[in-house]
């Protein structure tokens, strides 16, 4: 998909995220410590999850992200039990992202039973990366594993979550991730996201990625896989919480945009000058940055 159109993307109000564990997680990864629950909906049973559902449907959500803590295995707690829940949030309409942990065969055939639009998940193409950040025992297959287990059961659109720097800051894996998707799925989306040192995680303050290794992972994302949706995600340092962040900020936006990306979540105005001063015409988006192209009528959008 190479056109014309930068799609921008904003998540709030219409897409709101929630945790199917509330604050709760067994894992206490580096990059995160749990801190990115905080600023998730809580809905820990299928009930609450259901009423949470119907009243943002009603104040005009058109979509939702399911997403919570892991348990020790880094499988999404809750998951099985929510799923004839996230039946009925299909069936209000809503649009359905769940960030899905790792799945066997099992649960990838309920999660598609459970009419989910579009499974993410983040991969990670080097062990050690995955035991220094997440305290898992997990090859770089271990991962490609839930990939093909979330294909091979029809989830409509599959969105790997590549984060650059995920490994301390520094660049491990992010190649070998992306060759091995190619490998065995066609992913709807790729989201590039990068470390963002985040303040009470045990990486409050590494040095996150510079612009040109956002430029050479998205880069080589684009090579892999020339006619997919590459866009660059909200997770990311956005300048106000450190002194230079803004030049920061605009450093791995326009790596992303040499890299070759098709949109971005929360791109700053900077960001958007310098698309149309490359010939892009802007389309905003009321979603996440992974919304299938066919979706958008389902969405609020409005193209300058
Ligand atoms: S599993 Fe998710 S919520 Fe839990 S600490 Fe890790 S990144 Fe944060």
């Amino acid at each position: 998909m190479r056109s014309k159109v930068f799609r921008a993307y904003n998540v709030w109000p219409d897409f709101p995220s929630i945790s199917i564990s509330g604050e709760a997680c067994a894992l206490n990864c580096r990059h995160c410590g749990r801190m990115y629950l905080h600023d998730m909906v809580p809905a820990d049973t299928p009930d609450i999850l259901v009423k949470t559902c119907e009243q943002l449907a009603a104040e005009g959500a058109r979509g939702v992200l399911l997403s919570g803590g892991c348990d020790r295995q880094g499988r999404m707690l809750n998951l099985d039990r929510m799923l004839p829940a996230v039946r009925k949030i299909h069936d209000m309409g809503l649009i359905i992202k769940l960030h899905t942990g790792f799945v066997d065969r099992r649960t990838a055939g309920k999660i598609a039973e459970a009419g989910v639009d579009i499974a993410s998940m983040e991969m990670v193409g080097d062990k050690s990366t995955a035991k220094r950040i997440f305290g898992l025992d997990a090859t770089a297959e271990d991962y490609l594993d839930t990939f093909v287990n979330l294909w091979d059961a029809g989830i409509p659109h599959i969105c790997p979550h590549i984060c650059v720097g995920l490994h301390d800051g520094k660049l491990k894996g992010e190649m070998t991730a992306l060759n091995l998707l190619k490998t065995r799925i066609k992913p709807s989306t790729i989201a590039i996201i990068v470390l963002r040192p985040t303040k009470g995680t045990k990486l409050a303050n590494a040095k996150p990625p510079k612009g040109e290794d956002v430029e050479a992972v998205t880069g080589h994302a684009r090579k892999l896989f020339p006619k997919t949706k590459i866009i660059l995600g909200a997770l990311r340092p956005r300048g106000s919480e450190i002194k230079g962040g803004m030049e920061q900020r605009l450093d791995i936006e326009i790596g992303a945009l040499d890299g070759g990306i098709d949109g971005a979540e929360v791109p700053s105005k900077e960001m958007l000058a310098e698309a149309i001063a490359r010939g892009f015409n802007i389309k905003r988006i009321q979603a996440y940055g992974v919304l299938p192209l066919e979706y958008e009528d389902r969405v609020r959008t409005d193209q300058t």
